[in-house]
């Protein structure tokens, strides 16, 4: 093993390309819109961005303007929209690096025609809708005719409302009657969009679980993001769909040590050695992005051996009692990673903890380097 300090998130373009490519197949009628949002999901957006592209995405998908601002400046120039936006977004930026955005209410296309005509240029937008997750989008309803009304009024030399989207709230569970209920309601504001005179050519709804489980459900675009990064969005496992895991973090071990039968370990010794034993310690800590849900719950593997991280997660390390297993400074303790060589997966890991992948792999921390392979 190579030295390193640090933790390490690795990640493979290859796979993200590879995966990319098998939702555009999942969903043949449909263009795909990769979401990159925060960070790329941890993995780092502009090498994600870009892997997402070579495997194919026409679309990617970012919450704010800033973000798509920052995929500009790196040199993407396909079509990018931003959704987190609202009557105080920084609409000129969108208009002038040619971003379309999200709009739920009037003020909100009020602003982009204002920033479209003192730019010059000309704003793209894409209707948000509140199909039932009740979140963000204009319910069916007055909200939805007002919103249509104040779009129709709009100046198409300005703004170009071409997009209607909504967001599911039981997508990862496919047969979820509340499934079939916001896909009517979709279908009925896209209608009612178009009755009111809107040239809408993008209906969007799906993310990664609704495009590879519901075809009924891929309209015009799908919104996959995690399974961009091959992790499953439902609770199978996602190699059933073909998706590979893009990322593998791990941190080396700094110390190894001999504890007696008894001895507690780190703070408020959460954890007793049952036998004389070894501990590692290994150089990932809250501050990396390991959750303190963790301690004395969360697989890892060191040496082809599976341990539990023992007592509690501190700041900047774990330890893990090994037993008689062999080990020496410097190995290497993986977290998760593909599940290739036995290690756990991101699923695996984040059940332990208590949580959501997707929740384990955004929050992973700046100190722990990322590292690409492929691509
Ligand atoms: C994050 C997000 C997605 C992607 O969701 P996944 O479950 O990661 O596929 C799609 N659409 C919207 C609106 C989102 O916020």
């Amino acid at each position: 093993m190579s030295a390193f300090d640090n933790a390490t998130v690795s990640v493979s373009l290859d796979a993200i390309a590879h995966n990319t490519a098998l939702l555009a197949r999942h969903a043949p009628t449909a263009q795909v819109m990769a979401v990159v949002k925060a960070d790329g999901y941890g993995h780092g957006l502009i090498p994600s961005a870009r892997a997402a592209r070579a495997g194919g995405a026409q679309w990617l998908g970012v919450v704010g303007i800033d973000e798509a601002a920052a995929l500009r400046a790196a040199g993407d120039t396909g079509s990018i929209l931003a959704w987190r936006t609202g009557a105080q977004s920084d609409f000129a930026t969108a208009v002038s690096l040619d971003v379309a955005v999200s709009a739920a209410a009037p003020e909100a296309l009020e602003a982009i025609a204002a920033a479209a005509r003192a730019a010059g240029g000309r704003a793209s937008v894409h209707l948000a809708l509140d199909s039932g997750l009740g979140r963000e989008g204009a319910p069916l309803g007055e909200q939805w005719d007002v919103l249509l009304a104040a779009a129709a009024s709009l100046d198409t030399a300005l703004v170009d409302v071409c997009g209607v989207w909504s967001h599911l709230a039981f997508a990862d569970d496919p047969h979820h009657p509340t499934i079939d209920a916001q896909r009517a309601a979709f279908i009925a504001g896209a209608e009612q969009a178009q009755s009111v005179g809107l040239d809408i050519r993008l209906r969007h709804l799906a993310n990664s679980a609704a495009t590879l489980t519901r075809p009924d459900l891929h309209f015009d675009l799908v919104r996959p993001g995690l399974a961009v990064y091959g992790v499953s969005p439902i609770p199978a496992d996602g190699a059933a769909f073909g998706l590979r895991p893009a990322m593998t973090f791990r941190a080396p071990v700094f110390a190894v040590k001999q504890l007696p039968a008894g001895h507690g370990i780190g703070y408020g010794h959460t954890y007793h050695a049952t036998h004389d034993t070894t501990v590692v310690v290994a150089a990932a800590g809250y501050a990396e992005g390991v959750p303190r849900s963790a301690g004395n719950s969360a697989p890892v593997q060191i040496n082809g051996g599976r341990f539990t991280i023992s007592g509690r997660v501190s700041m900047d390390q774990v330890s893990i009692d090994i037993g008689a297993h062999p080990v020496a400074v410097g190995d290497v303790v993986t977290f998760f990673g593909p599940g290739d060589s036995g290690e756990p997966t991101v699923e695996e890991f984040a059940r332990a903890c208590g949580t959501i992948s997707y929740e384990i792999i955004t929050r992973l921390g700046a100190r722990a380097a990322r590292v690409y392979v492929g691509g």
